[in-house]
């Protein structure tokens, strides 16, 4: 196997580093202006997270393309980490967008778009009732309070290198056989061990051990992980899930804001799961913040039976713009004309060429990496066999190639995710566009080991 020299790595890493400030003096001049007023120079921290010493300052994007403020155009397959797997701006969702926000933003009173959403939603992913939050993380702590709520449990369980969000109680990993708060987890109340159980995906005797007291409300996870590169379920896994979560009184919540690449319905449509609840937030809007959680019947009446109008606003659920008529449009015009079956259609074979064109490079190299595919999402990791969990892809994270492969390619034109080597692909993807990928990836691979 093909070993990646670490000096000539970081002479690699440096001229790209060279050559990203010398293109870019204008996004340079607005870093530096922006570092006055915002804190670290971007308006939230994790613009930070580019391998370029600067962010580039976006000027406009459409569909698959986005252009920055010096000039240059780039293909995205970042799609503001899924918010935009829609295309940048879709017209359908700009039209609804403009049309509503002529009448009407935000009422703390419903409009018809509202049923129109719950209607749909009940019928992409089989659960009767909905509600409508502002973040995918705000979903999934309403979740999370009313899992409590209902089965009078304190405690919830996540998985190895899960991620939903800012959400407290998930902001756990195991270190050393030892759960405590994630790396970098700011300013945590408790150590959310006190709050949580972690537990390795794919592991069905872990999961049965930590369901056996009957202490869990809920599970919450993915139902592929995709936050620490793509680890699939093994075949049974997801039945098992299911099995033990009900034999315990645990409700099973899954997170489809990433797996919705899978299909109109996310994974959970796909392969027929049979979730207690479902969260889902980034790209249901085509961007314009918004995010949905729903329930069972079963569900939905515990919830009624247990709650009350009279402390409605104080429940720690909800917030005065969720559910605002401006959301509701983007998510209707998003269902009705832009995450439509036809866009997966186009969408599902682009990244399966994506993975093979990855791949086939992979192997022309000699190179120990692998690349996976969920839906219209792709993405290759730096170590030969795929993960079968979050402690086995988290032990291939290498930062020093990451952020050589990211500049790379963004010197040459194409956005990939900050946080991985994910690649989404949009309706307006073209094949050409997989193509140029490929060669950019093979242009940078090959210079590595060459
Ligand atoms: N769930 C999953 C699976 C996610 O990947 C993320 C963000 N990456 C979230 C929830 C949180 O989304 P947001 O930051 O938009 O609240």
């Amino acid at each position: 196997m093909t070993v990646i020299d670490r000096v000539r790595l970081n002479t690699f890493f440096e001229g790209e580093r060279q050559d990203f400030i010398a293109k870019h003096p204008k996004s340079q001049k607005l870093a530096e202006r922006a570092k006055e007023s915002l804190l670290g120079g971007i308006p939230m921290n994790w613009m930070q997270r580019w391998a370029s010493d600067f962010p580039i300052f976006i000027k406009e994007a459409e569909g698959a393309y986005i252009t920055d403020v010096d000039g240059y155009r780039y293909l995205d397959l970042c799609l503001g980490d899924t918010g935009a797997m829609t295309g940048h701006s879709p017209p359908a969702t700009v039209k609804a967008i403009i049309d509503r926000a002529r009448k009407g933003i935000t009422f703390m009173l419903p409009t018809e778009d509202a049923i129109w959403v719950g209607e749909e939603l009940s019928r992409r992913f089989g659960l009767p009732y909905w509600q409508i939050a502002m973040t995918a993380t705000d979903a999934n702590r309403f979740a999370i309070r009313l899992a409590r709520q209902i089965t009078g449990r304190k405690l919830i369980l996540v998985f190895n290198w899960n991620y939903h969000g800012t959400v407290d109680e998930t902001l756990i990993t195991i270190s050393n056989g030892v759960p405590g708060p994630r790396s970098g987890n700011i300013g945590p109340a408790i150590n959310p061990a006190v709050t949580t159980r972690v537990i390795e995906f794919n592991d069905i005797a872990a999961l049965e051990e930590a369901l056996a007291q009957k202490d869990i409300a809920c599970i919450l996870t993915e139902p592929v992980l995709t936050n620490i590169g793509i680890v699939h379920p093994e075949p049974g896994y997801h039945d098992a899930l299911r099995d033990i979560t009900r034999n315990t009184g645990s409700l099973l919540i899954l997170d489809e804001t990433h797996t919705i690449c899978t299909g109109p319905g996310g994974y959970t449509r796909a392969h027929n799961l049979q979730p207690d609840m479902l969260t889902m937030g980034k790209p249901i809007a085509s961007g314009v913040p918004a995010a949905i959680y729903g329930f069972t019947a079963e569900v939905a009446n515990k919830i009624c039976m247990q709650t009350t109008a009279e402390y409605s606003d104080t429940s720690g659920i909800g917030g005065t713009l969720s559910g605002n008529a401006l959301s509701l449009a983007a998510i209707r015009a998003t269902l009705e004309h832009v995450l439509t079956q036809s866009a997966y259609d186009h969408t599902i074979p682009l990244a399966h060429r994506f993975v093979k064109g990855v791949s086939s490079v992979i192997g022309e190299y000699g190179l120990p990496w692998n690349a996976q595919q969920l839906g219209c999402r792709a993405e290759y990791w730096f170590q030969q066999k795929p993960a079968r969990n979050g402690a086995e892809a988290a032990a291939a994270v290498d930062i020093e190639l990451d952020q050589y492969m990211h500049l790379a390619t963004l010197n040459r034109g194409i956005l990939m995710t900050p946080f991985h080597n994910m690649a989404l692909i949009s309706p307006q993807t073209t094949e050409e566009d997989i193509d140029y990928h490929t060669k950019v990836f093979r242009e940078i691979v090959e210079a590595l080991v060459c």
